[in-house]
Formats: structure tokens, C-alpha cells, sequence
């Protein structure tokens, strides 16, 4: 693992020896070797690089402020270097320059901990970085590549207006922002070309180019960390949006009180029970619990709910891998069982029996209940409403012959 990364190590090492041989850059290379050895003892060592970055970008992704911050600090670290590298190159109207810039951001970070409108702090940002590239070119020129800073403006415009305007016009003003940094851009190559630069500074070309190359780095660090927020960004909706629509459709589905399906989608398991099951058997079973008025009025309705919600679980379990249970209004639950007249008689007989032999401990009293089920076959051809009523009748003719009973047409043969 280590060997893997020797090779860029030492690479690395060679450039910045030749860039700091130069007398000048002696700060800049060690500089660049401190941060080096640091690399390679964390990699040496095991050091997660990761989970760090992966906590940063959920903080940012969960507190603007933090957010802002961070990128406010990575544009003031960049602006330190800037006054490190122009005040060893000695073109001081630069280094003052950017020890304003450095103040200005100061400022920046302060008004973001203090919740000031951040829009004031985006356009400082955004005029500062343009303002710069100018004094960059009108003072070295073009190619030690400062200009390239009005590149990363673009994503930057539009995701602080997207963040930060509320309005339809965020992406008007994002894209005339866009377009007055693609002049500024432009605007300074043409500059440079009528324009000498102010100083010269002597300096290699290895300099020149490990100068451009750090330009460089820092634009496309900030064009990484754009595109890394505005993912992590819409991933973090998407799951909060996921997650909504699962309580939504829940809460569309699924009676709140029982937890078993609503009468709406035993409709749409009715109809499809229908179109997929054409040849398969299935029936339906009508429950209704037994002097339910009686528990309501002897206990309170707030009992009445815990018993409710205690049948519910038992019709549950034994419907679970047979068919669908749903509340199909006040006290009465209807099934859907994917079988035949024996197989749902079954199921509705042990429903009864568990009910019956359950006792409910509710508030340290013993409530004893029962429930009367009636079951029907759906015939081929028959309409859905039809076997419903079927059902129905059953469940009476059970109430009607003593309750606490399961009612089929078998039963009734039989019986
Ligand atoms: P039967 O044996 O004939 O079914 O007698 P019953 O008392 O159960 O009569 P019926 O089915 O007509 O009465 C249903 C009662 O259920 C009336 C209503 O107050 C009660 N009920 C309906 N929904 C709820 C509910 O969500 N919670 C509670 N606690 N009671 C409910
Ligand atoms: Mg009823
Ligand atoms: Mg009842």
C-alpha cells in the first residue's frame, strides 16, 4: 500500500526540490515538503482520509453556516499563500492587496457567524476574485495563470444564487453573473497582450510553471468542492424526499389506529386479486367483533381503541402469507384470502379461537371478547360487490345464531 504511493511521493519531492532551489522559494518548498511528509505519515500509519471528508460534507450539507464557512476559509487559506508568495516575489501592491482580500474575508466569516445577509458576502467574494485576476495580469501578467480563478465563478454564482435567492430571477443573475466573469476572463488576456505587466519578477520558468500549476490546483480544487456540495445536496433531498413519500404513502394506505390496510387499498388489491388471479381461488372473510358497543360503554372508548388494536394484531398474524387484512370500517375488518373455502374457513376459525381465548389487560382490568366471522368463495363471474355481500350476509347469520362464530357456505351446508 505504502510502495503505491512512494512512487507520487518521491515525484512530488524532486518537483519541489527544483521549484525551492530557486533562492526565493525556499518558504514555498518547505512548505510544500511539510505538507508532503504529512501525507505520507498518514498514509504510513493507516490514517482514514475519508470518514473526515465524509462528516464535513454532512455537516455542510446540514448547516448552511458551517457550510459558508468552510468555503469562506479555503478562499482566505489560498489569499494567505497569495500574500506568502507576493511578498516573497516583492510586488508589494499585490501583497496588500491580499492581506485586504485576507481582512475582507475575516469579515466575511464573521458576518456568516453573526447571520448577516450572506448575499452581501457573495458578491464581495465574487467582485473580490475578479478585482484580483485584473491586479494579477496588470501587475505579472497572464502566465502565472491567476485569471483561471474567474473560471470556478461560474458553479460558484449558480449555486450561491440557487442557495441563497429565494426568487425566479436567482438564475438570471446567476448567469449575468456567469457572463460578466467570462468577460472579466477574457477582458484580462486581451489586457495582458496591450498591457506589459508592472513587474517582472525573476524567477525560473520552473517557478512560473510550479506557480501556475498551484493556480491551477486551487481552481480545480474549488470546481471538486462545488460539484462534490451541489451532489451531496441533492442526494441529501432525494433521501428526505424518499423518505417522505414512505410516510406519505403509509399514511395513504394504512389505517393509523389498526395498522392494517385501509378500505382504499383493499379496492386496489380487490381489482388486481381479479386480473392476476383469474384461474386461482380466493375469498372473502367479513369480521365483526361481538357487543363491541358494550365494551366501549362498560371500559371507555380509549379501551375500546386498545381492543380494537389487539384484534387487528391477531387477524394480522394469521392472514400474514395468506392474503390481505384491512379495516373496513369502525369495528368490522375484512379479509382477502388467496385460497380456497376450506383454506379461509381455516384461517377465520383460528382467528375466532385466538380472540376468544385472549384476555386483554388493559389498565389492570381483564377484558374477555369475541368475534363473529362469515365467509365467502368469490365464484368466477361473480362482481366483487356480490361475494362483499356474500360475506356480509354470513356475518349476520352468525350474529343472528348466537355470535362468536365463523359462517361459511360449507358451515352452512353442513350445519
Ligand atoms: P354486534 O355484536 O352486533 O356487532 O354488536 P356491536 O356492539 O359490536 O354493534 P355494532 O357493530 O353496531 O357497533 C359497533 C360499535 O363500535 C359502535 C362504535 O361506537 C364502535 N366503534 C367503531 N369504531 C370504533 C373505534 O375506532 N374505536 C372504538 N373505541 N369504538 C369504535
Ligand atoms: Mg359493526
Ligand atoms: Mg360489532
Amino acid at each position: 500500500m505504502f510502495y503505491n504511493f512512494y512512487v507520487p511521493y518521491s515525484l512530488a519531492k524532486v518537483c519541489i526540490c527544483h521549484v525551492a532551489s530557486e533562492r526565493r522559494c525556499f518558504f514555498a518548498g518547505c512548505a510544500g515538503m511539510a505538507v508532503l511528509r504529512q501525507a505520507a505519515f498518514r498514509k504510513r500509519v493507516g490514517m482514514n482520509l475519508v470518514d473526515p471528508i465524509k462528516s464535513i460534507l454532512k455537516r455542510g450539507a446540514e448547516s448552511a453556516k458551517y457550510k459558508f464557512s468552510m468555503i469562506i476559509s479555503m478562499i482566505a487559506m489560498v489569499h494567505v499563500c497569495l500574500v506568502a508568495l507576493f511578498a516573497i516575489l516583492g510586488i508589494f501592491p499585490m501583497t496588500l492587496l491580499n492581506i485586504g482580500s485576507v481582512l475582507l474575508y475575516a469579515t466575511c466569516h464573521w458576518a456568516i457567524r453573526h447571520d448577516r445577509d450572506l448575499r452581501g458576502v457573495f458578491y464581495a467574494t465574487y467582485l473580490e476574485i475578479i478585482v484580483q485576476s485584473f491586479a494579477a495580469t496588470l501587475c505579472i501578467g497572464w502566465r502565472f495563470g491567476f485569471p483561471q480563478y474567474v473560471i470556478a465563478l461560474v458553479p460558484f454564482g449558480y449555486y450561491m444564487c440557487h442557495a441563497l435567492m429565494g426568487n425566479r430571477r436567482r438564475y438570471v443573475i446567476a448567469t449575468v453573473l456567469g457572463a460578466a466573469a467570462l468577460v472579466s476572463f477574457i477582458s484580462c488576456r486581451i489586457l495582458s497582450m496591450f498591457f506589459g505587466p508592472l513587474y517582472h519578477p525573476e524567477v525560473s520558468e520552473g517557478v512560473v510553471l510550479g506557480i501556475y500549476i498551484f493556480n491551477t490546483l486551487c481552481n480545480f480544487g474549488f470546481l471538486f468542492i462545488f460539484t462534490v456540495i451541489f451532489l451531496v445536496e441533492i442526494q441529501t433531498a432525494t433521501n428526505q424526499l424518499q423518505r417522505q413519500n414512505e410516510i406519505l404513502d403509509t399514511m395513504a394506505h394504512i389505517d393509523p389506529l389498526t395498522e392494517l390496510y385501509n378500505r382504499r387499498s383493499m379496492h386496489t388489491f380487490l381489482s388486481d386479486v381479479q386480473v392476476a388471479r383469474e384461474n386461482g381461488a380466493f375469498c372473502l372473510v367479513m369480521c365483526d367483533i361481538d357487543d363491541f358497543k358494550k365494551i366501549n360503554d362498560t371500559y371507555g372508548h380509549d379501551t375500546g381503541d386498545n381492543v380494537l388494536r389487539e384484534i387487528a394484531r391477531i387477524v394480522k398474524s394469521q392472514v400474514e402469507g395468506h392474503g390481505r387484512a384491512c379495516r373496513w370500517g369502525g369495528e368490522e375488518m375484512l379479509l382477502l384470502i388467496y385460497g380456497d373455502l376450506e383454506q379461509a374457513h381455516r384461517i377465520a376459525e383460528n382467528i375466532r379461537c385466538e380472540v376468544n381465548s385472549f384476555v386483554f389487560c388493559l389498565g389492570g382490568r381483564s377484558i374477555h371478547c369475541s368475534i363473529t366471522i362469515g365467509v365467502a368463495l368469490h365464484r368466477e363471474g361473480d362482481r366483487i360487490d356480490h361475494t362483499i355481500t356474500h360475506a356480509d350476509n354470513n356475518l349476520y347469520y352468525g350474529k343472528r345464531n348466537g355470535k362468536n362464530r365463523v359462517v361459511s357456505d360449507m358451515e352452512l351446508k353442513t350445519g
